[in-house]
């Protein structure tokens, strides 16, 4: 018995064929899956799954490659969902500077310098673009952080080329908001430092790839009780069936990687991580 605490499952990747892709999950084991939601459509979209299928509960939130889209004020529209039984954390959200909008921009494949537009008093390496879309993100970040405080739920936090300051905003809500640093690749250093503030982390299906030594290395230093399991489907299938459309039901080959790698049985898995999930998202009954 495992759990996939982080899956797209309202994504129109499975719109054929969605009650086949629940059935086989609660079939190989999987009996709890938390659909992710990434706008506020997407997080409504996860709501009405978590009430089709009793095996599903939803996180609600923006995430934050799509902050320029999000309602200046996201707070009411995220209450009103916060509310709901099965609503049990808010999410995917945090901050993500693999995309600046000054850093390059792509013609007919190739990426290229953009023009920067220059500031005196903008940083030399960072264009007034980039400030603001950070600043952007911080404030979508940080409304999502206040509403998970008000509901004592915790968030589900997405960062990439961001660690640090993703950290540093996370840590003003430590003691009120726990994050769990999800499709963890980090290394063991940053890893700790996750811990430090009483927060989590997750792996996925990239355990299993041959060339991801490092996220191996973090599987095997992770205490039994500081880390879950997911997919991040449909991105990131585990070995076979990696570059193939991912589903929960894989989490079955990533718990088999990661029992390997911390050299502890099946059930032991099982036990640790579901009970860390349960702790985790207090709504996930
Ligand atoms: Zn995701």
């Amino acid at each position: 018995m495992f759990y996939d605490t982080h899956a797209h499952l309202d994504y129109t990747d499975y719109a054929p064929d969605l009650t086949e892709v629940v059935a086989r999950a609660q079939a190989a084991g999987i009996t709890k899956i938390i659909s992710i939601g990434t706008s506020l459509d997407s997080s409504e979209r996860a709501i009405r799954l978590a009430e089709k299928f009793q095996n599903v509960y939803a996180a609600v939130g923006w995430h934050p490659t799509e902050s320029e889209k999000a309602p200046n004020d996201l707070r009411p529209a995220l209450r009103e969902f916060a509310k709901h039984p099965r609503v049990v954390a808010i999410g995917e959200t945090g901050l993500d500077y693999h995309h600046l909008p000054g850093m390059s921009v792509t013609h007919g494949g190739a990426s290229v310098p953009a023009t920067r537009l220059v500031s005196s008093l903008a940083p030399p390496t960072q264009s007034a673009d980039d400030a603001r879309y950070k600043q952007r993100q911080a404030e979508v970040f940080q409304q999502q952080l206040e509403v998970a405080a008000e509901f004592g739920l915790n968030c589900i936090i997405h960062q990439r080329n961001s660690f640090d300051d993703t950290l540093a905003q996370l840590k003003l809500f430590a003691g009120k908001v726990r994050g769990v640093f999800h499709c963890f690749g980090e290394s063991v250093e940053r890893m700790k430092q996750v811990f430090e503030i009483g927060s989590l982390v997750s792996f996925t299906g990239i355990v299993t790839f041959k060339n991801a030594q490092n996220v191996r290395e973090a599987v095997a230093a992770a205490p039994p009780d500081k880390f879950m399991l997911e997919t991040d489907c449909p991105y990131l299938a585990p070995v076979p069936y990696r570059g193939k459309r991912c589903e929960p039901a894989y989490v079955k080959e990533i718990s088999e990687t990661v029992a390997q790698v911390k050299n502890c049985s099946l059930v032991e898995l099982s036990v640790a991580t579901c009970k860390t999930a349960m702790e985790f998202f207090p709504k996930l009954s």
